[in-house]
């Protein structure tokens, strides 16, 4: 429902059986890894307020990023032992997929590491990448500052780096723990992190932000946003990634700002246009090899919190959601 807060005992686990037989065209797969992603929570809404996003049915079986291994195949593309993907895996641990929908995948680009394909290397990092260069305006040598919000989660780790590769001269998150700021500083290269749920979080962007933002990269909107937007330079950007503070509540999408941050937003001439990744598909093939290369090079340190088995998925999204996760959430599934 629109205001409800998600937890695990949304979810069912069913025993069931498919067809022995596939048709010409289907691909048996068994799955390796589920993606679990805040947008989620939009398709557990009779109106997902996306006409992109198709509402979750109740008692279907869910659906959303995954990666499996061929076991047979009646598709020409695919052979026995090919590793594929969609954005419509099934929640299964086994099923009979069109071909058609399915993605070839090459372990080889991502270290072996599959997983990635769902993260830094998929979607999210795709969401980074293309999120700074659509909307960021961020130039070499324009000695800009970036903040990230939702920082240590899986688009918001990436884009911090990916902000830096790209020529911010300073970067800096806001995270909900210590230590997902001590990994954001150590680990990510980031020059400094707020814990936002410690202290005033105004004041200390005042003091580690001293030239202003440049570039807001904004993954969570309310209050924080609002923080944010008030140190924001003239001529400055907002990369309006995602809301998720909001997405328990019923508001639209993107939400509106309060009158007086909106002043300050026109005023200073910030921008804020909506960003979706899937408008830039056309994109997706040189940027995730852009992404593969720079975590090949280790320019591009990405974390992971994999939760195993199907059963736990539910604990895992409401996990998430609750600020468990640091980097990608994962769920691996084996049969
Ligand atoms: P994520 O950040 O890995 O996971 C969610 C994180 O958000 C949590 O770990 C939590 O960390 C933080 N959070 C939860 N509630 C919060 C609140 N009320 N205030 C502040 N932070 C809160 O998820 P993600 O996959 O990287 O997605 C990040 C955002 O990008 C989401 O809004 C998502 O919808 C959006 N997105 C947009 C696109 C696009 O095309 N525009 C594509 C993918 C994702 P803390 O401990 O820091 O609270």
């Amino acid at each position: 429902g629109k205001n409800g807060v998600p937890v695990a005992e949304n979810f069912r686990l069913e025993q069931s059986t498919i067809a022995d037989m596939i048709q010409a065209g289907q691909v048996r797969v068994r799955t390796l890894y589920l993606s679990v992603d805040p947008y989620m929570r939009c398709r557990m809404n009779e109106d997902t307020g996306s006409d992109y996003l198709l509402p979750w049915q109740l008692s279907e079986v869910a659906d959303g990023g995954g990666i499996g291994v061929v076991e047979e195949s009646k598709h020409d593309n695919f052979a026995e032992g090919d590793f594929v993907t969609s954005f419509n895996w099934p929640w299964q641990t086994v099923a009979i997929l069109d071909g058609s929908l399915l993605q070839k995948l090459v372990p080889q680009l991502v270290n072996g590491r599959l997983s990635y394909f769902l993260g830094a290397a998929g979607i999210t990092g795709l969401t980074a990448l293309l999120g700074i260069k659509e909307k960021g305006h961020v130039a070499v040598g324009a000695n800009q500052t970036m903040v990230v919000s939702g920082a240590a989660g899986a688009c918001g780790s990436l884009a911090g780096q990916i902000g830096r590769l790209e020529g911010c001269s300073r970067v800096v998150g806001i995270a909900g723990t210590d230590e997902k700021c001590s990994i954001l500083v150590q680990e990510m290269g980031f020059d400094a992190a707020i814990n936002y749920k410690k202290g005033n979080v105004a004041e200390q962007l005042r003091e580690l932000c001293p030239g202003g933002v440049d570039v807001y990269f904004d993954n969570v909107g309310g209050d924080i946003s609002d923080i944010v937007i008030s140190q924001m330079n003239q001529n400055s950007h907002i990369i309006l990634c995602g809301q998720i503070s909001q997405y328990n509540k019923d508001v639209p999408y993107p939400p509106p700002l309060p009158p007086d941050i909106e002043k300050i937003q026109k005023e200073r001439n910030i921008t804020r246009e909506r960003f979706l990744v899937l408008n830039y598909m056309d994109k997706q093939e040189a940027s995730v090899l852009q992404l593969c290369q720079w975590i090949q090079e280790g320019k591009l340190k990405v974390r992971e919190t994999v939760v195993e088995g199907l059963a736990n998925i539910g604990a895992a999204f409401q996990s998430m959601m609750n600020g468990g996760n640091i980097g990608k959430q994962i769920v691996s599934v084996s049969k």
